[in-house]
């Protein structure tokens, strides 16, 4: 995650802007560490300041640079290693009207006991906030989840990333994920199938190593119906299994060069966005494949 990623649409509150306290960093390291944030953040407000331009407020729940209190009310199986983390708001905020306000493929900093690691809602409303999250078996985050339990505290600040989106600016895009790497693809792909007014088609390809370690199939399953979404679906351990999944292309096997050539080479450069989120390795060369074919609109989600 890099500090230019910060998007300052819904932070620039004034009263936003006190200075985060020693407790608020975990001393783990985090880039960005919340104390950049607040110097970033600050330097923006200052030369707005000095502009004259008028500083618009925020009614987000969430901030860049403090944590937010939030209990967790579900915790529940997703697939094999994957759980569905529900988390309310638990504060009472001075401003009745503040609400969660998250873009689509934004992710916010979950801190637990003393670890900090970064989360993409999956879905969200104006006080509950919904991740799925990848268990690994030696994880530190993974294991103190694995230890949590309803009514537990996590703390929450955010949303970073600066991926924007303008409905119908391309006619096509190409998502590419691995494993975790679905949780910023879903939600970019659902507002744009629940947007009556979207003419983009979507084609979503899913790497995983097996059936059982699919997240979301039934909510794939459902965008699949939509006239502008299709999905293929690579699994590097295909077994005989029975997987139920109607409307969804299962292919056997790992995504690889010729594969992406054949699924972009019918897209017209200037109208096809790809979106890529894996590994560091899947993200580097399926980014190198995406250029070798001359398509140029590439965001990648690290
Ligand atoms: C911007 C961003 C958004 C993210 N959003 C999500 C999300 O919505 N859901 C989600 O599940 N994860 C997401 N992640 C990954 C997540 O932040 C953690 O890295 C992951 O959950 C592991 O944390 P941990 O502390 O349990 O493991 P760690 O203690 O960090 O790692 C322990 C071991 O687990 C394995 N491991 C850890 N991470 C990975 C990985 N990504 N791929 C392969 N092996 C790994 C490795 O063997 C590693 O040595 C996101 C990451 C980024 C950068």
């Amino acid at each position: 995650m890099n500090i230019d990623n910060i998007s300052n649409n819904n932070n620039n509150d004034n009263s936003r802007l006190a200075t985060p306290s020693e407790e608020d960093c975990c001393h783990n390291g985090c880039n960005p560490c919340i104390f950049d944030i607040h110097a970033k953040l600050l330097e923006e407000h200052k030369k707005k300041e000095k502009g004259n331009v008028k500083v618009q407020i925020s009614n987000n729940i969430l901030c860049q640079f403090s944590y937010k209190n939030f209990v967790i009310t579900d915790i529940k199986e997703a697939a094999d290693s994957y759980i569905l983390l529900s988390l309310k708001y638990q504060e009472n905020d001075t401003k009745n009207d503040a609400c969660l306000l998250i873009e689509p493929g934004q992710h916010v900093m979950l801190h637990l006991q003393d670890a900090t690691k970064p989360f993409t809602p999956l879905y969200y409303t104006n006080d509950s906030i919904q991740f799925l999250i990848r268990l690994y078996q030696n994880g530190k985050f993974s294991t103190y989840l694995r230890q949590a339990r309803i009514g537990n505290e996590i703390r929450v600040r955010g949303p970073y990333g600066n991926f924007s989106y303008t409905c119908n600016s391309f006619q096509n895009i190409v998502m590419f994920c691995m494993g975790s790497g679905i949780t910023a693809m879903y939600p970019i792909a659902k507002s744009i199938i629940d947007n009556e007014l979207e003419e983009t088609r979507i084609h979503f390809i899913g790497c995983f190593q097996k059936i059982s370690q699919i997240p979301l199939k039934k909510e794939l399953q459902v965008l699949s119906d939509y006239w502008n979404f299709k999905s293929i679906l690579y699994i590097s351990q295909l077994l005989n299994e029975v997987h139920n999944l109607h409307g969804v292309d299962i292919k056997s096997g790992r995504l690889h060069e010729e594969s992406v050539y054949q699924i972009l080479k019918k897209n017209v450069n200037s109208t096809t966005l790809v979106l890529i989120c894996g590994s560091p390795e899947f993200n580097n060369s399926v980014e190198q494949w995406t250029r070798n074919t001359n398509c140029n609109h590439i965001h990648v989600f690290e």
